[in-house]
């Protein structure tokens, strides 16, 4: 059981406040962030958009500087691959409604978001402590805001050449399957996740403390039994 954190989903829109209709191709989209940030689009063989579409910066931004505010965001109706996690109960998921939403994963990210508990208002996209070059990938850690993807992906990011600690994790799951050190070595842990990691580990020290109590009542019946 996730640690319950004050949910904030009360305060988002049931739908986005400004109309957004996903762009799906270079035709006629107009970027949502211009001058921070646009959509470098990848058809697919079959025209739709595929998972190959990036986000690319439009300008350099410092290290930390803001790239944009989630201010278009809305509940989401339900857990999806667009969604993102913002708390620990089952329906504290929110759609970007922005290019944002074209933010890859990177086990060695160049951005950061932040959903700082109980302010929506506050939430952003942060460059990460290297910043961003213009053209450069904006990507994401999944398992920053994420605890446990309903279905995990094979990453491709590559990442082992900047520092060691930012090596591809391969499989990407969650934050349930990382250890607080593996999230951590990547940067931003958002507290919902902190929270829920914190859980985790008091479970499973009580799971070893209730083994362990087995263990020794098996092990003094055997003593006693052989006395
Ligand atoms: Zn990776």
């Amino acid at each position: 059981m996730p640690v319950p954190v004050a949910s904030v989903k009360d305060q988002l829109p049931a739908a986005a406040p400004k109309s957004w209709p996903k762009p799906m191709s270079a035709e006629g989209y107009s970027p949502s962030n211009p001058g921070a940030f646009h959509v470098v689009f990848a058809p697919s063989a079959d025209g739709s958009e595929s998972f190959s579409s990036k986000l690319v910066a439009d300008r350099a931004f410092a290290p930390g500087e803001r790239l944009a505010l989630l201010d278009n965001k809305s509940l989401a109706p339900v857990k999806a691959y667009s969604s993102v996690q913002f708390g620990n109960g089952p329906h504290d998921h929110l759609e970007l409604n922005s290019d944002l939403l074209f933010m890859n994963h990177s086990c060695d990210p160049s951005a950061e978001m932040y959903l700082y508990a109980g302010a929506p208002e506050r939430w952003e996209v942060l460059a990460g402590p290297r910043g961003l070059a213009e053209g450069q990938d904006i990507t994401f850690f999944y398992p920053s805001t994420e605890w446990d993807m309903a279905q995990g992906f094979d990453c491709s990011c590559g990442a082992k050449v900047s520092t060691q600690q930012h090596t591809c994790l391969g499989r990407v799951y969650g934050a349930a399957h990382l250890t607080l050190e593996e999230l951590e070595a990547r940067g931003l842990v958002n507290e919902h996740i902190r929270a829920a990691k914190a859980e985790q580990a008091a479970a499973a020290r009580a799971k070893g403390a209730a083994n362990a109590v087995k263990t020794n009542g098996v092990a003094n019946g055997v003593a006693n039994g052989v006395h």
